[in-house]
């Protein structure tokens, strides 16, 4: 069989110039293969036929037979219906049209037999029936079975193209098409007891049975995955094997010196074997890819600091990439305090440098004499030379876009070591799938003496209590976090929101100092905010989320955020590790609009119940979808998974993974004749994209 990508849509029996038009605006499908793969949303089961006398309760998708017994139109112009009566011999059900009343009027008929389709919904006491669908009763083509149900746009509808038109065009194209080409070799499928793609496409469409259906989704979910990890894995062999590293063979003298006489505290468990993890990728001759996942306040920040210091042993310069100039100029303060006992030098650059720093900062990188530097998205400028870039710590890494680290790896010939870190915990499926070629590290342990932080949920109507908890909190000498959502940092409406915050706090604790930070803020004018609580002047600080990474205050104990409902659970988890890093109990309070779905309720409770960075971000994958997960858009791959869920399908993203490490351990490079076929597959599914794992 030919190749049905290539094969236009419009040769399909049914389509033709107009129609082919329509389906790839509309639904994106240009060709043969589109088509297949276009899968249906659900099933609905067509093998009985209910009577009207008996229905009840909630009713699925149900198909009777019966007679119109008249039709009605009523209403003007867009308010225009059509109701009718249909009667199947046991009772009357009314039937509903919002749109298409002509059409309905001139093609279906009182007296004629049909089988209607549809959802009975109860309205008044009495079921009807919005837009069923219509077939003419024929008892030799009476359907039986599972049949799909088609995802159809607006537009198509009121052109009265429906779910039954493409059912019908698939019909049409299984039929014209004898058999499927296999993607897989034999002994993957023979081993995994996979259904033939053939079989398994067939039977997505049109069921021969539940089971059937079950195997042909499995069949077309390891697909969708096995692909995508066997170019994940493919690029990760060519790039493990060909990408030279630095050799870091000592830990060095810097290090040791730090770490026995100047430790400001001794290592958790944790921190020392992740510690460990690094130490022995960079001494490999290969390049260190390492993400490092840390739940907020984990203390990643000394891990970051004594891991450069080994770049620094071993003759190389470090450097700390962060998302903010707030976190930036906090990493600065707590690393040069730290460096400046052992003699290592650390610079700040940010986006607000003055040009005179910034010309020694240059000059002193390219002359080696600066080991640390540390600033925002400013260190990557192409003006901005290092003489020996060993290791580059990114913090947060999901604020970087990818295209954004790559720049870095050409600051050198050989590229320096990577150590990604992440607050927010990846799934485990998710971490595979973006970022199959990172080696993993995380801390799982919190430094002693913390306590959890109490995480309590409140209305808008418990305003005045909430109030006086945190009085009573200041007047315990504690400081106070108020956070405003911020859809979109530029919005004014969302400005003025927090600005009248701001004055409700001033308002509300007259004696104390607040002050108040946001995104669109001068960089002095943030950092003169910030150091006013940094330093105690000031006990209550008003904020958008710039304060969701770095700020450091262990003296602050509570955390209110406002329109909860409006934040992801990650990001509300991020914002709630701004306090609780002191050995005192520390409360977060999720303000709430009332009127929230039980969906929401859900979500902001289970934020009550745990803290558990990993819980918290398997729950956000499902509740928001892997698509929506931050990191997920700046990876660049291909997301648009038709069939299979990152967030549901776990154990099938495993088996995949295991299958392609196989494939890709026995031939690197899909050489071997048995291989073929995933060589072609791969090529025509990923020839057109952009390989991000190649820098990812
Ligand atoms: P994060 O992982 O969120 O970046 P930080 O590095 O900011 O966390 O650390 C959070 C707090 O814990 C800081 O105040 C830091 O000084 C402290 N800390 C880090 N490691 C330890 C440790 N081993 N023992 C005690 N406190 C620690
Ligand atoms: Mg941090």
């Amino acid at each position: 069989m030919s190749d049905l990508s290539r094969i236009d849509i419009k040769f399909l029996s049914g389509v033709g110039p107009k129609r082919a038009e329509m389906l790839a605006k509309q639904l994106d499908i240009h060709s043969f293969r589109d088509l297949l793969y276009y899968f249906p949303f659900r099933y609905i089961d067509r093998s009985s036929i209910y009577k009207i006398a008996n229905l009840q309760g909630d009713m699925p998708y149900i198909q009777l037979k019966g007679r119109f017994l008249g039709f009605t139109a009523h209403g003007e112009g867009a308010r225009r219906r059509l109701h009718a009566l249909f009667n199947d011999g046991s009772g009357t059900i009314e039937v509903v049209w919002f749109n298409r009343v002509k059409y309905i009027q001139e093609n279906y008929h009182t007296g004629v037999e049909y089988i209607l389709f549809g959802k009975p919904t109860m309205f008044n006491g009495r079921y009807n029936l919005t837009h069923p669908e219509i077939d003419v009763y024929k008892p030799e083509t009476e359907i039986k079975g599972l049949q799909g149900v088609y995802y159809i746009t607006e537009t198509l509808r009121n052109r009265s193209f429906t779910s039954r038109n493409i059912r019908q065009l698939v019909e049409n194209l299984l039929s014209s098409v004898k058999l499927i080409d296999e993607t897989l070799p034999d002994e993957i499928i023979r081993a995994n007891h996979l259904m033939p793609l053939d079989a398994a496409l067939r039977n997505i469409h049109r069921p021969e049975s539940v089971q059937a259906l079950n195997k042909a989704q499995e069949r077309l979910k390891f697909d969708e995955l096995f692909f995508l990890q066997l170019n994940i894995l493919r690029y990760t062999k060519q790039r493990n094997s060909s990408l030279q590293g630095f050799t870091f063979n000592v830990v060095g003298e810097p290090f040791m010196n730090f770490y026995n006489n100047h430790m400001p505290f001794p290592l958790t468990g944790a921190q020392k074997r992740v510690i460990k993890e690094i130490r022995n990728s960079m001494r490999t001759g290969r390049q260190m890819n390492r993400l490092l996942q840390g739940d907020v306040g984990s203390g990643k920040t000394l891990v970051a600091f004594l891991t450069i210091l080994i770049a620094v042993g071993n003759g190389y310069q470090g450097c700390i990439m962060a998302p903010t100039e707030i976190l930036a100029t906090q990493h600065f303060a707590t690393i040069n305090a730290m460096a400046e006992k052992i003699g290592v030098t650390v610079a700040l650059l940010t986006g607000s440098t003055r040009k005179k720093e910034r010309e020694r900062i240059h000059a002193s990188l390219q002359d080696g004499s600066l080991n640390i530097l540390i600033g925002t998205h400013a260190v990557i400028e192409d003006n901005v030379l290092f003489r020996n870039l060993g290791l580059v710590v990114i913090d947060e890494q999901h604020r970087f876009g990818v295209a954004q680290r790559a720049k870095l790896w050409k600051k050198n010939a050989v590229p320096p070591h990577v150590l990604v870190m992440t607050a927010t915990p990846i799934p485990r499926t998710l971490a595979m799938t973006i970022y199959g070629d990172l080696d993993v590290s995380v801390i799982d342990e919190f430094p002693p003496g913390r306590k959890p932080v109490q995480t309590l949920l409140r209305y808008d109507n418990h305003r005045n209590s909430v109030n006086r908890f945190i009085g009573q909190q200041l007047q315990q000498g504690r400081q106070v976090y108020i956070v405003y959502p911020l859809i979109h940092e530029s919005e004014k409406l969302d400005l003025r929101n927090l600005e009248e915050g701001y004055q409700q706090v001033c308002e509300t604790f007259p004696d104390r100092k607040v002050c108040f930070v946001h995104g669109e803020m001068k960089p002095s004018e943030k950092d003169y905010q910030m150091q006013l609580f940094v330093t105690h002047q000031a006990d209550i600080m008003v904020a958008t989320t710039v304060i969701e990474v770095g700020v450091n205050v262990p003296n602050a104990s509570v955390m209110v955020i406002e329109n909860s409902e409006r934040f992801g659970l990650s990001q509300l988890h991020q914002l709630r590790g701004r306090v609780g890093r002191g050995a005192d109990q520390a409360y977060c309070i999720l303000m709430s609009n009332p009127k929230i779905s039980a969906d929401t309720r859900k979500r902001l409770e289970l934020m009550t119940e745990t803290s558990d960075g990993f819980v918290i971000a398997e729950a956000d994958m499902k509740f928001r979808g892997p698509g929506d997960m931050e990191g997920t858009q700046q990876s660049g791959i291909a997301f648009d998974l038709k069939i299979a869920n990152l967030a549901r399908d776990g154990q099938m993203v495993q088996l995949a993974r295991d299958v392609a490490t196989a494939v890709i351990d026995d031939d690197p490079d899909l050489s071997k004749p048995k291989n073929r076929l995933l060589a072609d597959g791969l090529n025509s599914l990923f020839s057109r994209t952009i390989n991000w794992s190649l820098i990812s």
